[in-house]
Parts: C-alpha cells; structure tokens; sequence
C-alpha cells in the first residue's frame, strides 16, 4: 500500500531533533512570510488608496490623506519589520537545512555496510512536507 508509515523513518534519536528543530524553525520561517505577503499587499493597498482617494474626491481632502498616510506609515513599518523576520528564520533554516543535507551524505545512520536510510528519509520528508533535502533546493521551494 502507498500509504507511508506514521513513524517516520529517522534512524538514531540525534537525527530526529535534528529534524524537528529545522521543522519548527521552517514553519516559523513559512508563517512569516505568508503574512509578510499580506502586509505588502496592505501597504500596496493604502498606498494606492492614499494616491487615488483624493483624486476621485476632492472634497474629503486633507484629513483623510492625513489618516491614510498615517496608516500607511504604520502598515509600513510593520511590513518592514516581518521582512526582517523573514530574512532572519531563513538564515537559521537555510543553516539547519545545510547541516541536515551534511548529515544525509555522511553518518546519518549507523549502517556500515550500503543502505537506504538516507533516500528513505529524504522521500518521507519530501511526501509528507514539502521539504526537498537536496542541494540548494530551499529557497526554489514552491509555497
Ligand atoms: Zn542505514
């Protein structure tokens, strides 16, 4: 059957913190850049209004620019900040993730004869997360 097993396949205990830290590390790094998208398109959005809205009502004027620019002064500074975020988890994910890849090339089980250990655990973390451990494949991952 296709369906894989519950356990995941990490040989010795050290591998699989190993794992779990990058996973938490990478879900952190994940959340922050959906909601850093959100805030570009916030600021996007205000900067658009604060431009076009006195145009279309010439009427309403200064306050409302005013308030605009306020918001958007505000939206900006928080984009600003989740962008550092982001920067910042990547680099600790892009160092585990490094590290993991390090591991799965050598000493990643305690075989000494040829096996599977390592292609095992690439293709349940890649089936169950997403997740490719191959060289370099971090930042050209899709979602
Ligand atoms: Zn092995």
């Amino acid at each position: 059957m296709g369906v894989l097993s519950p356990n995941p396949p990490f040989p010795p205990t050290r591998m699989a913190q190993l794992f779990y830290e990058f996973l938490g590390r990478y879900n952190d790094w994940k959340l922050a850049r959906r909601q850093e998208t959100i805030g570009r398109i916030i600021v996007l959005l205000l900067g658009l209004l604060a431009l076009i809205f006195p145009l279309i009502f010439p009427n309403f004027s200064l306050s409302v620019s005013f308030v605009m620019l306020i918001l958007l002064y505000f939206a900006t500074r928080r984009y600003l900040e989740l962008n550092e975020q982001v920067s910042h988890l990547y680099v600790n994910v892009h160092i585990l993730h490094h590290h993991l890849i390090g591991k799965l090339e050598v000493g990643f089980c305690d075989h000494r004869e040829p096996c599977h250990c390592a292609e095992n655990f690439r293709k349940y973390v890649l089936n169950n997360y997403n997740i490719s451990f191959d060289k370099g494949s971090l930042s050209g991952n899709k979602s």
